[in-house]
């Protein structure tokens, strides 16, 4: 593995992001030229919580929100985190809470902790996916009770890019009189967002998964919704997010924000292009090769193909050695030898789950980069096949494909 940062070809933006040349230049004088505390009374610091409120209302532009609906967090986790537990502490009678089965383990593991966390009284409905990810409205209605407290669904899956109807799932959501919070942290900046329009109570998300830096988030909260802080301090945020602002950051976020607003038309163009040039290039050219989500209803930048009959941390490897970044859906790193809960929850075969490969793109990348992994990855995929016994017996059987899922 090289530790080099030259010729990387990095195609994992789902997990975090290049910072921006931009953002990094916007940023940079409030490290060393300006930095007072914006709440400060003198000038010097009033300056720096000028340069806050502009970049709030940059961000506010982005999502069609008021700026004071806006609580600036240190990360997706905690925004996450910080709806959720806001939502319980707001109703405390109501002990039901209905999530899915694809979140982020920022919501997913959090939902498990609070069914221990409140001694068993809280249940958590984590709804199921069809096998092109998408969900059934059918069952997500007939979820929703008098005791559910929040409902905490993802805007876009991290792994495959699929796209939940948010719009309608929280309108009935509000019919019904709950709280309605999504993780929109891979939606932001990819896809238009207009929260005039989508009757959310609460939004999550974080600077690092659209070119802003690590280490910054922002929780949108409605204004009207009911709301208890996660971190009680100074008044910092109206009180409702103790903390001296992460100032450089959030003026980073403001900045990425506004790019995003600009480049959000080629995203969804010369990025789109990119990407299926490179699933359709993949899909063609290696056999046993599926692709993981709904075809359209998906993020413009991801892509998550499974090739059957071998493993994600094998491809990964050798990807590597090209300098090219990608990452598995299958979670063998972690010491499990499950594959991913987003792959087991679209019912994915054991035989191609586990050799699920996540492309996800950004505006940097181009089409030389595309036609690089186009040249080495299938013959990465061949050798590897040659060393699995699985695909000889599969081979042998002449199995066609593994695939069940007939929606695709
Ligand atoms: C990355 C990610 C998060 C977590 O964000 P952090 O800022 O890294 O805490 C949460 N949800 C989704 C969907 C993500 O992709």
């Amino acid at each position: 593995m090289s530790d080099s940062a030259d010729r990387v070809i990095y195609m994992d933006n789902n997990a975090t992001t290049r910072v921006a040349p931009e953002v990094l230049e916007e940023m940079l004088p409030y490290f060393s030229d300006y930095y007072g505390n914006p709440s400060s009374m003198h000038n010097f610091g009033g300056q720096v919580g000028r340069k806050v409120t502009e970049a709030r209302q940059k961000i506010a532009d982005l999502l069609g929100a008021s700026p004071d609906e806006l609580i600036f967090t240190s990360c997706g986790t905690e925004s996450d985190s910080t709806a959720i537990l806001s939502a319980i502490q707001s109703f405390p009678d109501k002990r039901h809470i209905v999530t899915t089965r694809v979140e982020h383990p920022a919501v997913k593991n959090l939902c498990e902790h609070l069914y221990s966390l409140t001694g068993h009284k809280h249940k958590v409905t984590q709804l199921p996916v069809e096998c092109d990810g998408t969900i059934d409205l059918g069952k997500y209605e007939e979820s929703l009770t008098e005791d559910t407290a929040i409902v905490s669904v993802m805007w876009a899956n991290n792994e495959t890019g699929v796209i939940f109807p948010i719009e309608q799932m929280a309108a009935m959501a509000k019919e019904r009189g709950i709280l309605f919070h999504t993780d929109a942290v891979q939606a932001v900046g990819k896809i238009p967002i207009n929260l005039k329009k989508v009757p959310v109570d609460f939004l999550s998300l974080s600077g690092h998964k659209l070119h802003a830096p690590k280490g910054i988030g922002v929780l949108y909260v409605r204004k009207g919704t009911p709301f208890a802080p996660f971190l009680i301090g100074g008044h910092q945020e109206h009180g409702r997010r103790g903390g001296t602002e992460n100032v450089t950051s959030v003026i980073g976020l403001g900045k990425a924000c506004e790019l995003a607003a600009l480049r959000m038309d080629e995203e969804n163009t010369r990025v789109k292009a990119l990407r299926d040039r490179l699933e359709e290039g993949l899909l063609a050219s290696i056999p046993h090769t599926l692709l993981n989500g709904h075809k359209t209803d998906r993020l413009p930048n991801t892509t998550n193909i499974s090739f059957e009959y071998v493993e994600g941390e094998a491809i990964l490897l050798h990807l590597d050695r090209f300098g090219i970044c990608a990452s598995s859906g299958s979670a063998c790193t972690s010491g499990s030898l499950e594959p991913s809960h987003v792959m087991r929850a679209m019912g994915v075969p054991f035989t191609a789950a586990h050799g699920s490969t996540r492309f996800s793109l950004s505006t940097y990348n181009t089409e030389e980069e595309i036609d690089f992994v186009l040249e080495h990855l299938p013959k990465i995929i061949a050798d590897l096949r040659t060393m699995s016994p699985f695909w000889e017996e599969a081979m042998k059987a002449e199995v066609v494909c593994g695939c069940n899922c007939k929606k695709n």
